[in-house]
């Protein structure tokens, strides 16, 4: 079987990253398999569009390096690959379902259908359409549509089946029709529903399988009785569990899950974004390998996508990102680094520096922090130095560190370290407090790169000049 699948993605607004995700698994499902990755655009709900959307939606998708064999932007056989733009198919589905009396017109008002939900909730049932439509003659509808009147076209549910189906993930499902709706398949719009549209394009579009979250889980039986009523094939399907928040709770934007887009603002590598993902829901190893896209097409096995719901663990992406910083050579560790940079940055050790703060950083934009002190007017907080400076024992070592830094033939990290090292030693002074101290005033925060490789990027001059001021304020 050729493998097809689908990203669906409706532009409603721009996914967090769980959503991207659900990409993430269907590219490698395709890829491992050899098989093709299609991008359609469902955009039947008009009144949820949200401008720009689609765009980022793309944007999102470049950028983690999901590249799609058919979409409306690349072409292919299927098209075309957006929803608004095949009306017409829809509508002539639609009509051969009512051709043979599976589908039905149905004239109720939104007024009308509210009044009968409430009176059904008051009865302690569940809402449902109440068939009010459903046997109206020919004649009678071919008036009323002849009047103008607004319609929609309903699917008439078969009563009490069960419909099954062996989900590629969930497993066995069964879901008695007895809980479904008359659902509509063509709105008042003329738009068609998406569990409407959404078969008829995995037919037509001939996708194998359909990948995608568990929230549409209670939709598939629907899909399946149209498949059903078209005499056509049913794909496989596969339900990936839900990723939830710390709090258990669906994840949402509420919790911090942000675009790929924002994360890669924020200084995330995409291939840790990748890396992270994948982990949501698959399952390898104790799930903490450091995998490349490449790597992860011939190890990705989707029947090791696990039923049980991830919990989205911001450490786990911070994990990854600091990985994969490492595995960076130190030339394209400072490109990527390079956009997150003032333009006054003062670039003349940028590699040497790279060097030294490779291993300390979480995302890209931590570089910057880590080597502010690189401004020859760089200044430390001057309480936090205050602080620092109380015990009168560190301002005497401070004064000698000053002496030794003025007399060292040698700018360079050992020397003045085993200088500054003997000396702490000599007099038995207290080195962690010395230590800070020294960074805080020179480097001028508490976390720094190495500091004496790092005081040693800086002229000799500037260093005394802050260790004096320091002194000086106290
Ligand atoms: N358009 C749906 C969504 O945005 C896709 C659902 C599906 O994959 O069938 O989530």
């Amino acid at each position: 079987m050729t493998v097809r699948v689908r990203f669906a993605p409706s532009p409603t607004g721009i996914p967090h990253i769980g959503n991207t995700r659900t990409a993430l698994f269907n590219w490698l499902f395709a890829k491992h398999n050899h098989g093709k990755f299609i991008i359609r655009i469902e955009d039947t709900d008009r009144k949820r569009l949200v401008a720009n959307s689609q765009a980022k939606i793309m944007e999102i998708l470049d950028t983690v390096g999901l590249r799609e064999d058919e979409s409306f932007r690349v072409g292919g056989d299927y098209g075309p690959y957006i929803q608004s733009q095949r009306l017409d198919l829809y509508r002539k589905y639609a009509d051969q379902l009512i051709d043979q009396g599976q589908a039905y017109y149905c004239f109720c008002s939104p007024e009308r259908l509210t009044q009968v939900r409430k009176q059904q909730q008051k009865q302690g049932l569940m809402p449902k359409y109440d068939r009010h439509c459903l046997n109206l003659t020919k004649t009678d509808t071919k008036q009323k549509i002849k009047q103008g009147l607004p319609y929609v076209i309903r699917l008439k549910i078969p009563d009490e089946l069960d419909i099954s189906w062996n989900d590629l993930i969930q497993g066995p499902v069964t879901i008695n029709s007895q809980n479904l709706d008359d659902q509509v398949l063509i709105k008042s719009d003329g738009y068609p529903t998406y569990n409407f549209a959404v078969v008829i394009d995995d037919y037509l579009m001939k996708i194998s399988h359909v990948l995608r979250g568990a929230e549409f889980i209670s939709s598939t039986p629907k899909h399946i009785i149209l498949y059903k009523a078209f005499g056509w094939p049913v794909p496989i399907f596969g339900h990936f569990p839900i990723i939830l928040g710390p709090d258990k709770a669906k994840l949402s934007k509420r919790h911090g899950a942000k675009s790929v887009l924002d994360y890669v603002a924020e200084g995330y590598l995409p291939e840790a974004l990748v890396n992270f993902m994948v982990f949501l829901g698959w399952h390898y190893q104790d799930n903490s390998a450091v995998l490349s896209l490449k790597q992860l097409i011939d190890l990705f096995d989707i029947t090791k996508v696990r039923k049980t719901n991830p919990i989205f663990d911001i450490s786990k992406l911070n994990y990854f990102n600091k990985e994969h910083i490492k595995s960076l050579t130190i030339g394209q560790l400072s490109q990527k680094i390079k956009p997150f940079l003032p333009h006054d940055y003062p670039e003349t050790n940028l590699a040497k520096l790279v060097g030294l703060c490779q291993p300390r950083m979480v995302t890209l934009k931590d570089f910057f922090l880590l080597t502010k002190f690189v401004y020859p007017t760089a200044k430390p907080d001057p309480a936090e130095v205050k602080k620092r400076l109380k015990d009168p024992i560190v301002i005497k070592a401070l004064v000698k560190i000053r002496e030794i830094i003025s007399q060292t033939d040698k700018w360079e990290p050992q020397t003045i370290e085993e200088n500054v090292q003997k000396l702490i030693t000599d007099h038995n002074w207290p080195k962690g407090k010395i230590y800070m101290a020294l960074r805080l005033i020179v480097l001028i925060r508490p976390v720094t790169p190495p500091l004496f490789e790092s005081m040693t990027l800086l002229s000799r001059q500037i260093v005394i000049q802050r260790i004096s001021q320091a002194l000086k304020a106290v």
